[in-house]
């Protein structure tokens, strides 16, 4: 069997052993004793422990994966100098799809107004919001000061200044810099080595997360919020499937199902993670080996979007808006509506695509439209689960950019997009090639 069908199959295991457990769990049939030991010794003992040490080893992967990649990727780029527009090309794109999934977001939640009828709720609510940092703080940290303090803290859009510029300077070094790129080159591969030695067990720490984390889930506060809940996940399924392919179709003619199957198994990561950043090694091994994106533009295109283009994200603090105001009964108007896209758009870019960093940024575009924020303790409750889809759009997101940009920069790989028989999820790192 092959490696992508292992772990949406691993996928379907955990959800389902998940729900069981947490049925077990609520509904306390078989007794307190046999409900503990499953408590005590799978969801929170095995799978947890197996869960954490899989999602540690992703996280492992993604600095040196992303630094290395990058210096490549900048070294290959500044050779033909597009460095300025690919960067202008990505980040266009990546403003306009947010811009784009937050309308959606907000029309249909206007249109199906999941808050009327549910004021009651916004009785008793409190919140603490964490400090959100400021327009010009988020610029002013883009910028490193050390880049081993950078690499550190995993602060990936400093880590991509570095690595820019880095990649930069060796294509300008003459003899010296030819070295230096071949050794990054060559690390480059035994990194992928590494990433897939790593993937062998994606499997079995898919369904380890899935377990445990489905297992603590509160269902208690879906259907109280079931509409909420029910206009944010049809947001992100219609721009999943409806805006991503339109925008894949006119921009660069390629066929969107293609893209979809393929980046199946990073899907699957992003939704068990709910952490963009963690599944990054993922997505750019998919984007690269199976979609066909060179180098020089995915190893740009995916941190970047990993960290600053959050579409799914920004569907939710939409519908949350709507419904918080109506809630609320307070009315925004339309300036309000133009202020939220604009927030959320920009919010993205400061935050890391990290679990549940969604409801800080929302903090932020509740703050600037003078909205409660103690709105946010009533959408919380069914948060987790909506995060997990979120992110898997969030990271589709990323991967259609790329393909766009790196389709209209000449440097797509068309036999290999259109290549039906594809097993691997990544490289093997031997010679460069996939395998499954
Ligand atoms: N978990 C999301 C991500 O990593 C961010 C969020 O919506 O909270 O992309």
């Amino acid at each position: 069997m092959g490696l992508t069908k292992k772990i949406v199959l691993a996928m379907i295991a955990g959800i389902a052993v998940g729900l069981i457990s947490n049925l077990l769990n609520t509904s306390q049939v078989l007794g307190p004793g046999i409900t503990g030991f499953i408590n005590n010794y799978l969801t929170n003992g095995l799978f947890d422990i197996v869960g954490r040490i899989f999602i540690a080893s992703l996280k492992l992967m993604v600095v040196p994966l992303v630094l290395v990649s990058l210096i490549c990727g900048a070294c290959a780029l500044s050779e033909g100098s597009r460095v300025g527009v690919l960067a202008g090309k990505t980040l266009l794109l990546y403003l306009l799809t947010t811009a784009a999934a937050i309308t959606l977001a907000l029309v249909l939640a206007l249109a199906i107004q999941p808050g009327v009828g549910m004021e009651h709720l916004a009785g008793d609510a409190s919140f603490e919001p964490k400090a959100s940092p400021s327009l010009s703080e988020v610029i002013v940290n883009i910028f490193p000061t050390n880049p081993v303090d950078a690499m550190a803290k995993g602060n990936m859009l400093q880590i991509i200044v570095f690595a820019l510029l880095m990649g930069y300077a060796i294509s300008r070094s003459g003899k010296p810099g030819q070295r230096i790129a071949g050794f990054f080159n060559d690390l480059n591969e035994v990194i992928l080595r590494m990433v897939g030695v790593l993937m062998v067990f994606a499997p079995y720490g898919v369904f380890a997360l899935l377990a445990t984390k489905i297992a603590q889930l509160g269902f208690d506060a879906i259907p109280q919020l079931a509409k909420y809940f029910g206009v944010v996940l049809l947001a992100l399924l219609l721009h999943a499937l409806g805006v991503y392919p339109l925008l894949l179709k006119l921009l660069s003619g390629l066929s969107p199902l293609k893209l979809i199957k393929k980046m199946r198994p990073a899907m699957v990561f992003a939704f068990s993670t709910a952490s963009s950043a963690a599944t990054i090694p993922v997505t750019l091994q998919t984007v690269e080996k199976r979609l066909g994106v060179d180098n020089k533009v995915a190893s740009f295109t995916v941190p970047l979007g990993a960290t600053i283009n959050m579409d799914g994200t920004a569907i939710m603090q939409g519908v949350a808006t709507v419904f918080i105001s109506q809630l609320y009964g307070i009315d925004i108007g339309l300036m309000g509506y133009l202020t939220v896209i604009l927030t959320a758009t920009l919010a993205s870019i400061g935050t890391a695509g990290v679990p549940g960093v969604g409801l800080i940024m929302l903090a932020m575009v509740l703050q600037q439209v003078g909205l409660p924020l103690e709105g946010i303790a009533i959408v919380m409750g069914v948060d987790r689960l909506l995060d997990m889809v979120r992110t898997a759009v969030n990271i589709t997101g990323d991967s259609v950019v790329s393909t766009i940009v790196a389709k209209s920069e000449g440097a797509l790989n068309e036999s290999t997009f259109n290549d039906d028989n594809y097993n691997s999820v990544v490289a093997d790192g031997r010679d460069g090639t996939a395998t499954s």
